[in-house]
């Protein structure tokens, strides 16, 4: 099974940030070695756009990282952990 349709069955067609159910884009966490579901997100564009520029972010999208940073996959948490840090710095 390619990572594209292991991330799909993962995320069961949601996305792992939002929980929104729409067309997906597999995110590949960056600095991550390997093109490996472990290291990759299934994302909706609104979120996709505000991990490449905060400074667009809309709070209460966002809100849902509350919920995602609880996940049990690894790589839902440290996109997250890693967006948190990122609003955290815009204060
Ligand atoms: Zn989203």
């Amino acid at each position: 099974m390619s990572f594209e349709k292991e991330l799909q069955k993962r995320s069961n067609a949601h996305f792992e940030l939002c929980g929104l159910v729409e067309a997906s884009i597999s995110y590949a966490i960056p600095s991550s070695p390997g093109n490996k579901v472990e290291t990759h997100l299934c994302i909706c564009p609104t979120c996709d756009m505000q991990m490449k520029n905060i400074e667009t972010a809309n709070v209460n999208h966002l809100r849902c990282l509350n919920e995602s940073i609880w996940s049990e996959e690894a790589a839902v948490k440290n996109v997250s952990l890693r967006m948190l840090h990122k609003l955290k710095a815009l204060d």
